[in-house]
């Protein structure tokens, strides 16, 4: 919070642009190189116009559970939760979170039954599992969720 006040106040005057791009930096990780990355090698590009940024800050961190990203397919946006922002995040997990939202762009839903929509269809599973650390994200997911819960 403070850091963003200050940085602020450094620019007052940034021109709009400039301000929407600081969206994708963080404080540890930007997310514009590691979508772009992601993109070229296993999507072969194919995610066009997508603008990916950091989510907004939560005053509490959640109890239950954890959302690392979301994806809006209408206005081609993926949010990923600001809480990956940190030195003790990975970047190959972080680089897993935006993967695992990009697939979303390319796989479709199902819909299992009247109304019901399924994302994490099969073949969406089979694929997620080709990304190469695919087990090792979701092993340290498991052992780190604490860290971002309540
Ligand atoms: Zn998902």
């Amino acid at each position: 919070m403070a850091k963003k006040t200050k940085r602020k106040l450094a620019h007052p005057k940034l021109p709009m642009q400039r301000q929407l791009n600081l969206r994708h930096e963080g404080k540890y990780f930007d997310l514009r190189p590691i979508f772009d990355q992601l993109n070229e090698r296993y999507f072969r590009g194919r995610l066009r116009g997508y603008k990916v940024m950091w989510g907004r800050r939560r005053k509490h961190r959640p109890r239950e559970y954890f959302i690392f990203g979301t994806i809006q397919e209408e206005d081609r946006m993926i949010r990923i939760n600001p809480s990956l922002d940190q030195p003790f995040v990975p970047l190959w997990f972080l680089r897993y979170v935006l993967y695992h939202e990009m697939l979303h762009s390319v796989v479709p839903d199902e819909t299992v039954s009247r109304g019901r929509r399924r994302v994490h269809t099969e073949e969406f599973n089979r694929r997620e599992r080709d990304f190469p650390s695919y087990r090792r994200a979701r092993r340290w997911e498991e052992e780190n969720l604490a860290r971002f819960l309540r």
